[in-house]
């Protein structure tokens, strides 16, 4: 199979991290016999140099007409200074909204061979951890009605509204079954149902959506106050969680933390279609640019997601996830991830090590 690949290089350690997961993924193309052609566009800092926009029209086409893309982070000191739609950041939210991405996809994974970099006690993480949070992203209260004022009694006020349509919250369940049909079957859905009346609509929309459409999905409840806790007291228990815009802006970055590094996590974007924006984590790391030691394999892990959940490729998925995985067991690590006894590489090395493994 052929598949057509736009790769937003982006700013800071964007082009090397982007270099290694090109290489990544042709030497999945070699042995799976599959061929992926890449496009490279401009996005960000490096666009508003070039062209005065952080996202150019030439950008936008090539995504809209690619099966998938792949970001590498944009952003930098250099751009700081740029107001509002002129700002690289600008770019991300255009593209996103151009390809009409409404679910945001984080898993946090934690390796076994790096559970000395969880802030958990080893007792916790013994066995690994997975937690895949699937997030909404269009909906709810971050792009609810807000107003300001004063009231009757002459106080100022503020309030922001959670606002969510039966039909928002269906694609969004759809997301979540399709990637839980791929793995333990298994949905854990995150409300505050005992006092929003938007989670009550919420929790019946999953369940009657999952048990018309994905009768073999199980799906459990849980309170998002009471997730919080179970994330940090036994994280093993989760695989698929699904939940609303605010909660999964809160719950994604206590999952990433319990892994304990930046540099290892990957993301995803998707709409109706299998087309999605996959992309690390981490930001684009102006400190470390252009000195070969920024850590690779949350770019390297975004093009596996991509692989499962783009194009199907379950197999070829697992072989990148496998060669992280033996590379890691080998010993190897970037500074980031760099502890006693074990051999450290730059980017290019590890990219290498990682490819050579597939
Ligand atoms: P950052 O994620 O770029 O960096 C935070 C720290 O983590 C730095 O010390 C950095 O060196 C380290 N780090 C990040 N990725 C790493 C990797 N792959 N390997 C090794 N170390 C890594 O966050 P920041 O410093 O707050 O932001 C820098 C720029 O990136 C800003 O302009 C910000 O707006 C932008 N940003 C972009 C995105 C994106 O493109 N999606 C996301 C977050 C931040």
């Amino acid at each position: 199979m052929t598949y057509n690949i736009t790769v937003l290089d982006g700013d800071g350690i964007g082009p090397e991290i982007c270099k290694g997961a090109v290489a990544v993924l042709e030497a999945v193309g070699k042995k799976f016999g599959h061929t992926f052609n890449f496009t490279h566009r401009l996005i960000g800092g490096c666009a508003i140099d070039e062209t005065g926009v952080p996202l150019p029209e030439e950008t936008l086409e090539s995504c809209l007409k690619s099966d998938s893309v792949l970001l590498g982070a944009v952003g930098g000191p250099k751009w700081d200074g740029l107001s509002g739609d002129l700002r690289p950041e600008a770019g991300l939210l255009g593209i996103r909204k151009a390809m009409g991405l409404f679910t945001n996809i984080r898993p946090a994974r934690l390796w076994k061979s790096l559970k000395d970099a969880s802030p958990l006690k080893s007792a916790l993480v013994e066995g690994g951890v997975e937690i895949i949070i699937v997030r909404e992203l269009t909906g709810g209260i971050y792009f609810g009605k807000r107003e300001s004022g004063t009231d009757e009694n002459g106080q100022l006020y503020a309030s922001d509204t959670e606002k969510y349509t039966v039909e928002e919250i269906e694609r969004v369940t759809k997301v979540a079954c399709e990637l839980a049909s791929k793995r333990r079957k298994k949905i854990v859905s995150v409300d505050k149902a005992n006092v929003l009346e938007s989670s009550r609509l919420w929790r019946k929309t999953v369940h009657e959506y999952a048990a018309k459409n994905y009768p073999d999905i199980e799906v459990e409840d849980m309170f998002v106050d009471n997730c919080a806790m179970q994330i940090v007291k036994n994280p093993a228990q989760f695989d698929v969680v699904l939940t609303s815009n605010i909660f999964g802006d809160i719950l994604s970055d206590e999952a990433a933390e319990i892994t304990g590094s930046i540099g290892m996590l990957a993301s995803s974007s998707l709409g109706y279609g299998t087309r999605g924006l996959y992309e690390p984590i981490h930001g684009s790391a102006p400190d470390i640019a252009g000195k070969d030691v920024a850590n690779p394999i949350a770019t390297i892990l975004a093009c596996a997601m991509m692989l499962r959940d783009s194009f199907s490729l379950l197999d070829e998925c697992k072989s990148i996830e496998d060669a992280v995985q033996k590379v890691l067991d080998d010993g190897y690590r970037t500074k980031d991830i760099m502890s006693e006894g074990m051999k450290e590489t730059g980017c290019t090395e590890m990219y290498m090590l990682i490819a050579g493994n597939i």
